[in-house]
């Protein structure tokens, strides 16, 4: 596929370093000493590492003893903190999210970039929006950001998948996202699902998004003909592609009409041998979109970190919501809940490649802090720390073609996450972050949580 093995160069503002014209000098390198390194890939941890970073990239990363000593570096020190790797999110929708919400009366290019800054805050370090774009600003503004043309220290990278396709439904809103339908293009036939695909292809897009499913069968599904021209027209142009299910029966016919993800576990009814057969010699990745169906109460909304971001009355208009269920529930029952947990188990013990997905952006799925309640819900499943993580890095960089990104190894971009804290022991100290840094360098944390907030008081 075309877009196999790519490394999207953008500059993170003031992290963005010059490597052309140094003359071929090599710049100071920086030694980050004592951490207990999460690598990001396997079981790979490493205590009391050294991780030397030159231009923005990890130089060398091992047992601190063994990495090489430079007379020229500066050494930091992290003794007692954790390193893991920045996460990496491949499904999540921008730009609709304000307040304790989403709507499309908030999508805004400034909306986006907000979002953008809450993302790398958290640790966040690329973030790919699924096919809920309007009018191409996602497009516009990833462009901007790859030519490096967004003067703003401190945001995640952006990918998108544009506009994304459903089927009409006659007499009512299509089967899309329900705080967006109007976002998507209604794909009215073959043809015309070819023509939207050859348009998102010359716009460059980094993958195409559809929905297929009848939603409890009051919406018109996606026809079969038409899925398979959708994915037939993206593969020819090197794009994959995304599909929304619900159902076993809706896995199955996304994976046999040769789509390249299931953008989330089937929830009904569990799934058989035939399924797990076809995700694992396909290769179809599953991502995992546990947190935002996760009847986990309001605890969670007292956590200390999401209130750095989250105004105080949108954490409380949260809370109300979903204390009265209203207007209608927010998660899936815990029967249904629960059947999903056996799913991802039984996804992972069986070799299917399962990738993390946050689906930030939309009911409680606070930008930034979605991607670490994510984690904390695969560990509550069962799911080992370590491969939680990895489904966040080293597996998410693979999906989206990235090799100079996920794991934390020599050569690729220092984007890691300092905590004060081991999510090894306790999976919600990912959110106890002491620093955020980006090839190599710190993100201005205190800059971006003034600017957020003014931001969110001005009603930008
Ligand atoms: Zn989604």
């Amino acid at each position: 596929m075309r877009k196999e093995g790519r490394s999207v160069s953008t500059s993170h503002g003031a992290s963005g370093q010059s490597r052309d014209n140094r003359g071929g000098e090599r710049s100071a390198a920086v030694l980050f000493e004592g951490a207990r390194v999460i690598v990001g890939e396997g079981e790979l941890v490493i205590d009391d590492a050294g991780i030397l970073v030159r231009d923005g990239l990890i130089e060398q990363i091992g047992p601190r003893e063994a990495v090489t000593p430079d007379p020229a570096r500066e050494t930091v020190s992290l003794a007692g903190k954790t390193v893991m790797p920045a996460i990496i999110n491949p499904h999540g929708h921008i730009g609709y999210w304000r307040g304790a919400g989403a709507d499309s009366s908030h999508f805004s290019g400034e909306n986006i970039l907000d979002h953008l800054r809450r993302l790398a805050y958290y640790g966040v370090s690329v973030f790919q929006s699924l096919g809920t774009d309007r009018d191409d600003t996602e497009i516009r503004l990833r462009d901007m950001q790859r030519r490096g043309e967004l003067d703003d220290e401190g945001l995640a990278t952006l990918f998108t998948a544009g506009s994304g396709i459903a089927a009409p439904t006659p007499g009512s809103s299509n089967g899309g996202p329900f705080f967006a339908v109007d976002a998507v293009h209604e794909a009215t036939s073959a043809e015309d699902a070819r023509r939207h695909v050859r348009a998102l292809a010359a716009k460059d897009v980094d993958a195409v998004k559809l929905w297929l499913d009848d939603r409890h069968g009051t919406k018109a599904r996606l026809p079969p003909a038409i899925c398979r021209a959708i994915i037939d027209e993206a593969h020819t142009r090197g794009l994959k592609v995304a599909a929304h299910i619900y159902t076993v029966d809706d896995a199955k016919e996304a994976i046999h009409a040769g789509a390249d993800i299931l953008a989330h576990l089937p929830r009904t009814p569990e799934p058989d041998e035939e399924l797990i057969e076809l995700l694992t010699t396909r290769g179809t990745a599953v991502f995992t979109s546990m947190s935002i169906q996760r009847p986990d109460g309001d605890a969670w909304l007292d956590d200390p970190a999401l209130a750095e971001l989250a105004p105080v009355k949108a954490i409380a208009d949260l809370r109300a919501r979903i204390r009265s269920n209203a207007p209608q529930p927010l998660f899936d029952t815990t029967e249904a809940y629960q059947r999903m947990e056996r799913t991802l188990r039984t996804f992972f013990d069986a070799g299917v490649r399962v990738v993390f997905s946050a689906d930030t952006g939309l009911l409680t799925q606070f930008p930034g802090f979605a991607e670490h309640r994510e984690l904390e819900a695969l560990v509550a499943a069962g799911v080992s720390p370590l491969a939680a993580i990895e489904s966040a890095t080293q597996r998410s960089a693979d999906l989206l073609g990235l090799t100079d990104r996920g794991a934390l190894e020599p050569g690729k971009r220092a984007d890691f996450i300092v905590l004060d804290a081991d999510p090894l022991v306790h999976m919600p100290n990912t959110r106890r972050i002491d620093s955020v840094h980006l090839q190599g360098r710190p993100l201005d944390r205190r800059a971006i949580r003034d600017r957020v907030r003014k931001d969110a008081h001005s009603g930008a």
